[in-house]
């Protein structure tokens, strides 16, 4: 399967090729467990998630899809955007906000000016692999878009401690992955920026280099996972339900009572 713009997103492609996004729904990240069972639901397109039904991936897709150049395009697609008289509802103003204040910026668009939307495969531990780099500057660099609720804002976990929103939403693992990706197809090793912007009341801007020993360190914890998820995909192994998220609430069937003692054992 050959993967464009138009069917880059489709259940095919992804049944042929792993991505970062399917990753994280098998795996997780810090803040948000993954779930075999909601993978693999998707996988069979027996569960379908609606992008407008999430106001953060709105306005992700919003600010993604202006730099990339095809907000027009977007708009037409989401009509949800609108309001009755015409004019966008708060949320998207806030998106124009935030775009405004990238382009106001020398160094943020030096780093979005790369190609956009690139498209690159690869053989990598044993799956294949697709990507799509925000703004690819040839020899030069990689760079991913990110809009965030706060660029400098911790997340506590017990065993980890305070943890950057890069740690959080699994964004050196992605950083790994491309990186990797890339060096497969160009025989070279670029870095990888996060540039971010935030969606406070004013928004805040940063391009934020990831350092190279955490992108090792992810991508060895990628290779470590990779041999599992195929196995699922191939339907050798059963998925594990996590019975946390959406999915597994959807379907879940109950069998008998449980102990109240029970109700916050587990995490
Ligand atoms: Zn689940």
């Amino acid at each position: 399967m050959i993967l464009t713009s138009e069917n880059y997103y489709s259940t095919d492609a992804d049944r042929e090729y792993l991505s970062v996004s399917q990753y994280k729904n098998f795996i997780g990240s810090l803040g948000r467990p993954g779930c075999e069972a909601y993978a693999m639901a998707k996988l069979n397109e027996e569960w379908v998630e609606n992008m407008e039904d999430s106001d953060a991936l709105m306005v992700g897709s919003y600010v993604d899809a202006h730099f990339e150049g095809t907000l027009d395009v977007f708009k037409a697609q989401h009509p949800c955007m609108f309001k009755k008289d015409g004019s966008l509802m708060a949320k998207y103003i806030k998106a124009n906000e935030m775009i405004n204040r990238c382009e106001r910026d020398e160094l943020f668009m030096a780093y979005m000016s790369g190609e956009k939307q690139v498209i690159m495969t690869a053989d990598m531990f044993g799956a294949k692999w697709k990507i799509k780099i925000d703004s690819y500057i040839k020899d030069k660099c990689i760079v991913d878009l990110k809009t965030c609720q706060s660029i400098t804002k911790t997340f506590y976990h017990a065993d980890a401690g305070n943890m950057n929103f890069l740690h959080e939403w699994g964004y050196y693992l992605q950083g790994a992955v491309y990186q990797k990706v890339v060096e497969i197809n160009t025989g070279k090793k670029l870095p990888f920026f996060i540039a971010a912007v935030s969606k406070e009341k004013e928004p805040d801007i940063q391009v934020i280099a990831c350092e190279q020993s955490l992108l090792d360190e992810a991508l060895a914890e990628v290779e470590n996972n990779v041999p599992k998820i195929l196995a699922l995909k191939n339907n050798d192994i059963d998925p594990v339900r996590c019975e946390h998220c959406d999915y597994c609430k959807h379907t879940k069937i109950l069998k008998a009572p449980i102990w109240s003692s029970d109700l916050i054992g587990e995490v």
